[in-house]
């Protein structure tokens, strides 16, 4: 961090929950750790920066976030250093700073200066660090969010934000391989739309279909693109990528794409597969392809990228009713994953 240390204002709590944590037994999303970050912004700046107790916020019934819908953001993990537990791990927490204002230009928000985002983030791991997991497949979730804050009902972009930052002790995410189903009826978006930015709304558009989609047996939906339902996006919270006969495709992102969350995982298994000589395309896959690839014999897994799970492997791929299986002794992506979550740890070199 080499910018001028900013001035963030410390209040501890007097009254820690951390004895209460049953470390080994971690629901996630519902244990929050003592302390948040917060930020306020009004008159064109960014002001009051603090860690606090983690408390609720005091909000106007007009408050233009819960009107509007002028709300992104943000997801990322913090480990303990496998070689030293007394460093906290961030695995390239710029990257979702600087995603986050890509988010906040989509929707009109004002923009976050990154030294705030990444000095508010370190004070508040400094302050909880006892709150990082050092159990198996354990981590620090971390949220970073903003909302609009103008008590004003009229249509037009908030004057006022507060950007805050919450942390949550979080155990392993998905245990077993995944039956997604191709998305037909539902987009999540669309051309011109937010699928690129990491907006609220984004999430509340995508949860009846995937809702019924759990009504009938699946995990998760696989997205396909809104105008033709004829190419694959990426599914639930995760990118996705395909192994085809040793070529690893994935769908492109913004330039190429709008309708995709450019996920920083991902990014980094495309670099991980790079470095280890396979090739990777970035390109249009269509679900027939797949399905047919899948008949053929020449799929030889699929999987799911993001923070939340790292690598999620699919068990099954379905399509109008018929459920396809992909092949139960893929292995890949689990090395992968351990790959990945070595990096996280400190245990193997970033080579970044
Ligand atoms: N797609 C969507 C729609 C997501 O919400 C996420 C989670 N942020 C991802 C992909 C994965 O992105 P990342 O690797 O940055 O978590």
């Amino acid at each position: 961090m080499k910018d001028l240390a900013l001035d963030i204002r410390v209040e501890k709590t007097q009254n820690s929950r951390l004895s209460e944590v049953d470390f080994n037994n971690i629901p996630f999303g519902k244990i929050m750790a003592d302390h948040m970050f917060v930020a306020d912004y009004s008159d064109g700046k960014w002001h009051d920066l603090r860690v606090v107790p983690y408390d609720n916020f005091q909000l106007g019934p007009a408050t233009s976030s819960l009107h509007y819908g002028q709300a992104i953001f943000e997801g990322l993990k913090g480990f303990r250093n496998a070689q030293n537990p007394d460093e906290i791990l961030v695995f390239r927490p710029e990257e979702n700073a600087r995603r986050m204002n890509v988010s906040a230009e989509r929707i009109c928000m004002a923009t976050l200066p990154e030294e705030i985002f990444m000095q508010g983030l370190h004070k508040l791991l400094e302050v909880d660090r006892d709150w990082v997991p050092d159990t198996e497949d354990s981590s620090l979730y971390i949220r970073p969010f903003m909302f609009a804050t103008d008590n004003f009902l009229g249509m037009r972009p908030s004057e006022t934000y507060t950007f805050a930052i919450i942390t949550a002790p979080a155990g392993k995410y998905y245990s077993k391989a995944l039956k997604v189903k191709v998305e037909k009826e539902f987009s999540r978006t669309s051309p011109g739309g937010t699928g690129y930015a990491k907006v609220a709304g984004n999430y509340a558009a995508s949860l009846l279909p995937a809702k019924l989609a759990a009504e009938q047996g699946y995990d998760q939906l696989l997205w396909t693109d809104a105008k033709e339902h004829k190419y694959i996006e990426e599914s639930g919270t995760m990118n996705v990528m395909f192994d085809i006969d040793g070529t690893f495709v994935t769908a492109p992102t913004i330039p190429v794409e709008d309708t995709i969350l450019r996920s920083v995982t991902r990014l980094t298994v495309i670099e991980l597969l790079q470095d280890m000589g396979k090739k990777v395309e970035e390109r249009h896959i269509s679900v027939e392809e797949v399905i047919s690839s899948i008949k053929n014999g020449k799929l030889r897994g699929a999987f799911g990228i993001g923070t939340a799970v790292t690598i999620a492997p699919f068990a099954t791929i379905a399509e109008d009713g018929i459920d396809y299986d992909l092949p139960t002794d893929y292995t890949f992506s689990l090395e992968l994953k351990a790959k990945f979550q070595g990096i996280q740890k400190g245990e193997l070199e970033d080579t970044k």
